[in-house]
């Protein structure tokens, strides 16, 4: 019986009034709001206290339990230990690295890098923001509550399934801009974003018609399209996923690199706005989990293509992935804004390269959902 409070840090008081005593055991003197109160039968009292009630049979004791602790926070939003968001997860520090870095593995393939004080971190290679910086507070690392739930948990859940559809999917491609809308442009090479976008698009719709998907366009020639109707015609096409092409550009002519963004969750800042993410949900938002499958893998994909430096999945309100009832992701396939970069893009050979990377991802896609899709169209 002594035992069971002998590694406790219970305060104990006894308050003796008349025949009877109120024992009150109070974890922390200070809490502010006390936890649940526990009654507790006389004779699970430790022995020394017990023995100083005046009378056994009349004292009445109550236990206030040990309320737990508040959750730490960092940056205005609640964080947990990554022990508990990747519970199983083995951990090594990554030795001689400013700021610190750990490693986290499942056994099963799974991989997390987290850098302190950095929104980038790592899953399975691939750079991935966070909407809150990782935390390492000298002996916990930390993540953000929405991050984990956001971010952390739907990846470290996609294994491999190989559920492949039964029913013809439709993809819906996207090349950028379009018409009066050239998009990014090199001056040097004479080269617009918006052919180019065009030429990706048709190269991946080539590949995926080939692997049996439906593959409908929002443009297929070099025509205006508003960022409303491309969206609208995802909607139309009852197409199961959306994928919008588009090359990059910088006022830093030392950008470079392959990026993706998937729609910013609720209430999350998004990767480039520095923002407080007071935004509520929009309507692509109900496909948050799906969206990120899908942006992990075509990043995965393009970097393994193109071998190019990786920028990072990304999180961003655009007006195209706003209000889409399939998980879709917007693409940027390097920089027209550099000189490297530019000359790459301007060649047939990159560009079906980067078409084979959506049609990989497409089906690394598919081969990697947490549960199979339904098979039914809508
Ligand atoms: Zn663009």
């Amino acid at each position: 019986m002594h035992e069971r409070f002998a590694g406790r840090t219970l305060l104990a008081a006894v308050l003796a009034a008349g025949a009877s005593a109120l024992i009150w055991f109070s974890a922390c003197t200070t809490t502010p709001e006390p936890g649940p109160v526990v009654e507790v039968a006389p004779e699970e009292l430790p022995e020394e206290v017990g023995a100083k009630g005046a009378d056994p049979v009349e004292v009445s004791i109550v236990v206030e339990a040990k309320p737990p602790p508040p959750p730490p926070e960092y940056h205005g939003v609640e964080y947990t230990a990554v022990t508990s968001a990747l519970p199983g997860w083995t951990m090594e520090s990554l030795p001689e690295e400013d700021p610190p870095v750990s490693r986290w593995t499942s056994g099963l393939g799974g991989e997390w890098i987290f850098a302190a004080d950095s929104r980038a971190a790592h899953f399975r290679g691939v750079r991935v923001w966070l909407s809150w910086p990782a935390v390492f507070d000298g002996k916990s690392w930390l993540v953000s509550r929405p991050d984990v739930q956001s971010t952390l948990a739907p990846l470290s859940a996609a294994v491999v399934t190989d559920y492949f559809p039964t029913r013809q999917r439709t993809i819906l491609l996207d090349p950028g801009h379009g018409g009066r809308d050239t998009g990014a442009r090199n001056e040097d090479l004479d080269i617009m974003e918006k052919d180019l976008a065009l030429d990706w698009a048709q190269r991946a719709g080539r590949l995926l018609e080939a692997d049996g998907f439906a593959v409908v366009y929002t443009r297929y020639d070099d025509r205006f399209v508003s960022l409303e109707d491309r969206a609208a015609l995802a909607r139309r096409n009852a197409a199961d996923l959306f994928i919008s092409l588009h090359f990059n550009a910088a006022g830093n002519p030392d950008a470079s690199g392959i990026e993706s963004f998937v729609l910013t969750p609720a209430r999350h800042p998004s990767t480039n706005s520095g923002g407080n993410g007071e935004t509520g949900a929009l309507p692509g938002n109900r496909l948050d989990d799906l969206n990120l499958l899908l942006g992990y893998q075509l990043q995965a994909a393009q970097l393994r293509r193109t071998g190019l430096n990786d920028r990072g999945l990304r999180r961003a309100r655009f007006t195209v992935l706003r209000d889409l009832e399939c998980p879709g992701v917007l693409l940027e396939g390097g920089f027209l804004s550099n000189r490297q970069e530019a000359r790459l893009i301007a060649t047939p050979g990159y560009r079906e390269r980067l078409a084979e990377a959506v049609r990989e991802g497409v089906l690394d896609y598919f081969r990697h959902l947490p549960e199979p899709p339904p098979e039914t169209g809508r």
